[in-house]
């Protein structure tokens, strides 16, 4: 951990340190001020012979009274300014290792967590710089110099300051983290389990309505929630404890150097116009150990905050690091899978099991099987989202591992089972297929989708905004955007899982009808649990427990009168109810 701590501070070193010098410039003039004030004041009860002598005490207290405030100002200029530059780092750190772990993270750590990471992870690391090592930092350089000042009177003051100041600014502060660790362990689980009730109550609002559950959902945050403020008060209540008790110890210490100073006075071993001198030094160096009980406190969550940080960056990746030696030179889009193996993890059976089919350039491929045969993840092997755990893509005969990431996605156009919608307009988000398409290609593509129509009827056309989640527009819809997206990438191999579900049955038949145009001049690899439409394919494959159990075209698989065969008899059954009958008396003619 601290090896991480160090990594991600070495980049602003020297702002660090100058934030330090600050710090400790600032509190050593505070210190100073005090001095001299006790001084000019002492001097002045004395009635000097000539008010000159008590021009260069008056000085000093300008001086430092101004200088005190204008450090103090450059001092949290530049401790924010090196927070803000870590955290504005960090988030954009934080994604890039998010983003090439994103199936293993979502599996281990969930949504909320990871959103957790991102808001108050990374916040809680301005505490490091502005709570925690400034502070700890200049403290002991005030301490160490306010030692050797008294000491220059006095061994026996000195040493009685600083005793007391570790006291109040190693021990309280050691204390304080002790009797705080678990009340913030507490307080940070019952965060992290309030945020993901949150989470799931709002993205399940409709379900807890529907169901009637709303007064057992409040119950449970609310209750939730008093758990967190019980934690929070019991945290503040050492806090404040922790926060009184340095003041306590300044004015102990003060009263003692006062005792201690006078006899020494009375001794003759002290001029007494140093009195007051040592007894405000001692007083005021202490205000450069209140804030260290706090940073001990805040201690427990930094370290959290940290751990989760590094467990996300030390997640292995979804793809391993592959010498990317190939230039890429594909040209015919030829995709051949060999013997492939998916296993998502050690603990877990394979997803896809021993897969091998070939994908020449124009060819028809459609995947079908039971919900769970590992169609997906098949589909997520071929786009490199995941790493195969064995066999062999290839894409024109060379390794897809061997080539560079960003070439093999340019080679597909995917429409994922769960696309998402962005919080945008309706134009970017089927633009995010291709940024650099114009207005003409959109609408073209959005017609294709069969989604043009809906789209212009909405009273800003393509410039609506569809909402977080897309909430604005059905989940047909959405389906239908996310289509048009998917279309608009003028891929060579388009890749489709489930294009239509939320469709209605006209829609479908609709959409399948023009599924020949769109894939003119490319190759079509099609994931679907519909059957209805597979006599245009050049092959499907039928998947049972992560493995091809059957392969052919529609017609031989029927004959075959295997999985596929009463796959298709048990959906003409459903569909007979539900689809006008011209839109199946093709697929029954050839039943
Ligand atoms: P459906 O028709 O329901 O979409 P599918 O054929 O696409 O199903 P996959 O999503 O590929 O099936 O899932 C295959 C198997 O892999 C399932 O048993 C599933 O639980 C598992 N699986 C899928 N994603 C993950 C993941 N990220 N981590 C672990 N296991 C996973
Ligand atoms: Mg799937």
């Amino acid at each position: 951990m601290t090896r991480f701590l160090v990594s991600l501070l070495r980049p602003y070193h020297l702002r660090l340190v100058l934030s330090i010098v600050l710090a400790s410039l600032t509190t050593l003039a505070q210190i100073s001020l005090f001095a001299v004030a006790g001084y000019l004041i002492s001097a002045s009860a004395l009635h000097p012979m000539s008010v000159l002598l008590l021009f260069v005490p008056i000085i000093g207290v300008r001086f430092f009274g101004i200088s005190r405030s204008v450090l103090r100002y450059a001092e949290r200029l530049m401790t924010h300014d090196v927070t803000f530059r870590i955290l504005a780092r960090q988030r954009v750190w934080l994604y890039d290792r998010i983003e090439p772990r994103t199936t293993r993270l979502a599996f281990t750590m969930g949504h909320g967590r990871l959103v957790n990471a991102v808001t108050h992870d990374v916040d809680l690391l301005q505490y490091i710089i502005i709570r925690v090592i400034t502070p700890i930092a200049s403290s002991l350089v005030t301490v160490i110099a306010v030692f050797f000042f008294l000491a220059h009177f006095s061994q026996t003051i000195a040493w009685t300051t600083i005793t007391l100041q570790v006291i109040a600014g190693v021990f309280i502060p050691v204390m304080t983290h002790y009797l705080g660790k678990k009340p913030t362990k507490r307080m940070l689980d019952t965060r992290e389990r309030f945020y993901a009730q949150w989470e799931d109550a709002l993205v399940g609002m409709k379900e807890i309505q529907a169901y009637g559950q709303e007064s057992a959902i409040l119950q449970k945050l609310s209750q939730e929630e008093d758990n967190l403020i019980q934690e929070h008060n019991k945290i503040a209540q050492i806090d404040s404890l922790a926060v009184a008790a340095v003041p306590w110890f300044s004015q102990v210490a003060m009263l003692l150097v006062t005792v201690l100073a006078a006899s020494l006075v009375v001794q003759g071993h002290l001029k007494g116009v140093y009195l007051a001198v040592i007894a405000f030094v001692s007083l005021s160096s202490f205000e450069a150990l209140t804030g260290l009980p706090q940073a001990f406190l805040q201690l427990g969550a930094i370290k959290t905050a940290l751990t989760h940080l590094q467990t996300i960056a030390s997640t292995k990746k979804d793809l391993s690091d592959h010498l990317e030696t190939t230039p890429s030179s594909i040209s015919r889009h030829t995709l051949a899978v060999r013997n492939v193996t998916v296993t998502y993890d050690t603990t877990l059976a394979p997803a896809v099991r021993h897969v091998s089919f070939d994908l020449p350039m124009g060819k028809k491929l459609a995947i079908v099987g039971e919900t769970g045969s590992g169609k997906s993840t098949l589909l997520s092997c071929l786009v490199r989202l995941i790493d195969y755990t064995e066999g062999s893509i290839t894409l024109d005969g060379q390794f897809l591992t061997q080539l560079a990431v960003d070439d093999v996605r340019k080679q597909f156009s995917v429409l994922t089972q769960d696309s998402h919608l962005f919080h945008t307009t309706v134009e970017d988000n089927i633009r995010l297929g291709n940024p650099a398409a114009p207005l003409s290609e959109v609408i073209d593509a959005a017609r294709k989708a069969r989604i043009a129509q809906c789209i212009e009827q909405l009273d800003l056309g393509y410039d609506s905004l569809t909402g977080e989640f897309g909430a604005q527009l059905s989940f047909g819809e959405q389906r239908r955007l996310a289509l048009a997206r998917t279309l608009l990438k003028d891929a060579p191999i388009l890749v489709l899982d489930e294009p239509t579900r939320g469709f209605d049955a006209l829609l479908e038949q609709q959409f399948y009808e023009t599924l020949p145009s769109i894939t003119q001049g490319r190759s079509l690899l099609l994931i679907t649990h519909r059957l209805l439409f597979m006599q245009d394919m050049d092959e499907i494959l039928v998947m049972q427990h992560g493995e091809i159990v059957e392969r052919g075209t529609h017609a031989i698989l029927l004959k075959e009168n295997g999985l596929y065969a009463r796959m298709v008899r048990l959906e003409q059954e459903q569909l007979t109810f539900d689809l006008p009958k011209e839109a199946i008396s093709g697929t029954l003619s050839m039943w």
